[in-house]
């Protein structure tokens, strides 16, 4: 018993490079958000599984027929909803060739090309972004993966022995406490639940009137905790709020993290790709003094998922918390080489630098860097035109390529309004032309579009605009 022939698989390559390409190709033609009600699709799909193996042109029709209408087509430029995450050509190719060469690079023996590829191409991002040579990368799936990890690194910079000796039933540990605005991602609660800080441990830190972590709250918040026997241990800033794209003020809180020997993350996740752009050198000040920092490709630099980059000035702390190497798992080299197995929580390693490689060499730096400022440009003239429409209302600055607005008629009270743009929403998305998100900002229900697909042109906001206009009217 082996796998396909080669020649079947070459046809079944051809079939669905073909497939793909004319996805993409006709993709405005289906509708940006899916459509279907919760049971439609795994009601399509038998119970039980194939006894005997078909053809794979049999699945690649159900592709079409059972998953199509299920799927919400991220690639869709009317996907304009949370931050988008897009598909590129090369950056297709390249997963491919992940799947192709089929590489677990847990060790540097294990495929001694992974490791030393993604170390340059760690390089060549931190080159990208401007960060100091003494900040080392590695590539995890998610944000949620890259701020765990700088959690636990923090964790492991107070010497409490937690590796050994765990947390649970000590009386020898302090409460720990951590700090992020009220508007920071709910993958730093997740990454202090999962390393036994719990919810309490985490202090949402108030904002001002542009979402902004207060420093003063910050360090009012820091002292009260000392006083009271917790122990402070890390802050984490963000760079582009989920809501808003908010900049937290990073020198300001570098300096407060300074001063209490706390670790500083940076959650760039969103926006940390537009340090790219020459005009937008501002988001990375006080970059420099973090402790680590993550960025997302996958959300804003034509990747498919998923590709996050986590930078840290102390990968030794990272891995004093991570590595451990059991027999089976020794190797003749491990004096010499980096084993990337040792700097997280994963053994197992897809060789996601190869996505990077593709995409950055393809559309080259100032490629991709001119792709995002367009993107930053469009959202800004959006932003603009919300701005002279009497009947809408901006509702936070646009740093970025997310503009946050609602429907505003005159006479409404703040509760009809929240009812009213609910339904708004509701709308848009039901005419499958776009894909809009909300948040709720002061109580205030709010409606978020984003540019940042590799397929958005002018055209699409100007349609986008037109649309949400036209709903609202129909609203009345
Ligand atoms: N951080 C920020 C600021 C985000 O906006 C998001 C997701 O939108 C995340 C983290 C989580 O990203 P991921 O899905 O890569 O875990």
């Amino acid at each position: 018993m082996s796998d396909m022939t080669m020649e079947e698989f070459r046809k079944n390559g051809h079939q669905l490079v073909d497939w793909i390409a004319d996805y993409l190709k006709d993709i405005e033609n289906y509708p940006a958000l899916s459509q279907v009600s919760p049971g439609d699709i795994l009601k399509k799909i038998p119970t039980i599984p194939p006894k005997k193996g078909e053809a794979i042109e049999n699945v690649l029709k159900d592709v079409d027929k059972i998953l199509m209408d299920g799927i919400t087509h991220w690639n869709h430029p009317g996907f304009m909803a949370y931050f988008n995450s897009t598909s590129s050509g090369p950056g297709i190719l390249a997963e491919l060739l992940t799947a192709g060469l089929g590489i677990n690079g847990m060790l540097w023996k294990t495929s001694p090309a992974f490791t030393e590829h993604e170390r340059a191409m760690m390089n060549w991002f931190r080159q990208m972004v401007g960060l100091p040579r003494e900040y080392w990368g590695i590539i995890y799936d998610t944000a949620s993966t890259s701020s765990m990890h700088s959690i636990a690194s923090a964790r492991e910079q107070l010497n409490l022995g937690f590796r050994e000796k765990g947390m649970a039933g000590r009386s020898d540990v302090p409460r720990l406490k951590m700090y992020c605005s009220e508007h920071a991602h709910s993958s730093i609660e997740k990454g202090a639940v999962t390393l036994g800080i719990g919810l309490e441990g985490v202090r949402k830190i108030p904002v001002n009137k542009n979402f902004e972590m207060i420093p003063k709250e910050l360090e009012r918040a820091i002292v009260e905790d000392l006083l009271e026997g917790s122990k402070p241990f890390c802050v984490v800033a963000t760079v582009g709020t989920t809501s808003t794209t908010s900049v937290d003020p990073v020198e300001e809180i570098a300096n407060i993290c300074e001063k209490h020997k706390l670790w500083l993350h940076i959650d760039a996740a969103y926006a940390g790709v537009t340090a790219m752009i020459p005009e937008m050198k501002w988001v990375t000040e006080g970059w420099d003094k973090a402790d680590s920092i993550v960025i997302n490709p996958h959300k804003w630099m034509f990747t498919p998922m998923d590709l996050s980059i986590y930078f840290t000035r102390k990968p030794e702390i990272l891995k004093k918390a991570f590595s451990l190497t059991p027999e089976y798992l020794k190797t003749d080299q491990d004096d010499e080489v980096e084993n990337l197995m040792g700097y997280g929580i994963q053994l197992g390693r897809r060789f996601r630098s190869l996505k990077l490689w593709f995409v950055i060499r393809y559309f080259g730096v100032e490629g991709l860097a001119s792709r995002i400022k367009d993107h930053i440009n469009l959202a800004k003239e959006f932003a603009g035109w919300i701005d002279e429409e009497k009947d809408f209302e901006r509702l936070a600055p646009v740093h970025f390529s997310t503009v946050c607005f609602r429907y505003n008629p005159k006479d409404k009270s703040e509760e009809e309004l929240n009812i009213l743009n609910e339904l708004l929403l509701e709308k848009i998305n039901a005419s499958g032309k776009i894909f809009l998100s909300h948040t709720k900002i002061d109580s205030k229900f709010v409606i978020r579009l984003t540019i940042g697909s590799i397929r958005h042109e002018r055209r699409h906001i100007v349609e986008a605009w037109e649309l949400i206009k036209t709903a609202a009217k129909n609203l009345k």
